[in-house]
């Protein structure tokens, strides 16, 4: 079986026969061609229903992380709104507290208008969560490490945990992504990515997809959905992803590497109150992040978030003085970002006001640890 490292680099694409060409042909086609008899010698009909540069993608999304098959999606929204659409009417939803905020605001806005119901549970609690499933639960969400708090969760005991319920396990591994997690070798039945981060790495291009660890009749469900919906992506996001694809391990070890770094020099600096990382020894969940994630190779993400002593004013002013992070949304770009998450997560922010959440990108580990030093002074 080929290394990490390798089908990163070759998953998907081949030499082009024709031409000899080595980066994989952009087809922009939004149709093709019927045989005499109306049917599809390529199987292909329509761009929205699928096309051939997201097909390569999607190949190599399955590959990564030990799916029998992935879907792309126009965005990460798109993709667990996909799920959770492809659901049946009057299912139970049991969603991780601590998630992506808008998986929250989705459920609570749409939910009741498509006839389901969703608990919000600690999943770092087994039996919490136990104690929460019913019997009409068909999904179990969870997000390990989760945005913005890093918890980690036991996603081999969810797993189980839901079999045994009769419910499926869906784990957002956005900020671990395959090199670093493979959730459906856990036993979980679905992983989703908002590939926007670091699958496509460099701020540029936006897509979300799920892998299936079985090519069942949920995976039809949430194909049909993304055609009939029109949660479709451009072949170009794919091109653009399918290349951010190649450096993903080679990226992810210099992220690692970094906010081990910057996380050490946090954890040691007077004006912070907490480190949130999953490589620090003193996080709560540190042991399982050594062995879910790559935590032997010392590797644990390149995402952290602080709660500053100072309170919101605090982390308002750091991450106003910082030069080198760019105060904006998002992460798992090439810079490193910093951003005050309850000032975007709306009216009713579920993260704490003193909490700064940094996505640590490639530059010199000195150079961000200077930069942080310097916001923080006095
Ligand atoms: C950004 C993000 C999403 C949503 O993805 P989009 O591509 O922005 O729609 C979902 N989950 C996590 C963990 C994210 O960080």
């Amino acid at each position: 079986m080929m290394k990490f490292d390798t089908l990163a680099v070759h998953a998907g694409v081949e030499v082009d026969a024709q031409t000899g060409a080595l980066a994989p042909p952009l087809h922009l086609s939004t149709t093709f061609e019927h045989a005499p008899d109306g049917s599809l010698p390529h199987g292909l009909l329509y761009q929205r229903y699928d096309n051939p540069t997201q097909q390569r993608l999607q190949e190599a999304l399955a590959a990564l992380e030990g799916g029998e098959r992935a879907l792309f999606f126009a965005t990460g929204m798109a993709a667990g709104a996909a799920l959770l659409q492809s659901l049946p009417k009057g299912t139970h939803v049991l969603m991780q507290d601590d998630i992506y905020h808008g998986y929250r605001a989705m459920a609570a806005e749409y939910f009741p208008r498509w006839g389901c119901a969703f608990d919000v549970v600690d999943t770092a609690d087994a039996d919490a969560v136990r104690a929460a499933l019913r019997k009409n639960t068909t999904l179990l969400w969870i997000e390990s490490p989760s945005n913005p708090l890093l918890k980690v969760i036991d996603i081999a005991a969810m797993a189980k945990l839901a079999h045994d319920a009769g419910a499926r396990l869906m784990v957002d591994g956005t900020f671990a992504t395959p090199y670093l997690q493979k959730p459906l070798a856990l036993g979980a039945d679905v992983v989703l990515h908002s590939t926007t981060k670091y699958l496509g790495g460099h701020s540029d291009v936006m897509g979300g997809t799920l892998v299936f660890a079985h090519d069942d009749e949920v995976v039809e469900r949430c194909y049909e959905t993304r055609k009939l919906l029109g949660a479709s992506a451009s072949p170009f996001a794919a091109w653009l992803t399918l290349r951010g694809l190649r450096s993903l391990p080679a990226r992810m070890r210099v992220h690692c590497a970094n906010a081990t770094r910057v996380a050490g020099f946090l954890d040691d600096h007077p004006a912070i109150e907490t480190v949130h990382f999953p490589g620090l020894p003193s996080h709560v969940a540190h042991a399982l992040a050594r062995k879910q994630m790559r935590g032997e190779e010392g590797l644990f993400g390149g995402m952290l978030s602080i709660q500053l002593r100072g309170g919101r004013d605090a982390a308002l002013r750091a991450a106003g003085r910082l030069n080198l992070f760019t105060n904006a949304t998002s992460l798992g770009g090439c810079e490193s970002l910093v951003e005050h998450r309850a000032s975007v997560e709306g009216a009713h922010p579920s993260s704490p006001q003193n909490l700064l959440r940094l996505s640590i990108g490639l530059e010199d580990a000195e150079d961000l640890i200077a930069d942080l030093r310097q916001a923080l002074s006095d």
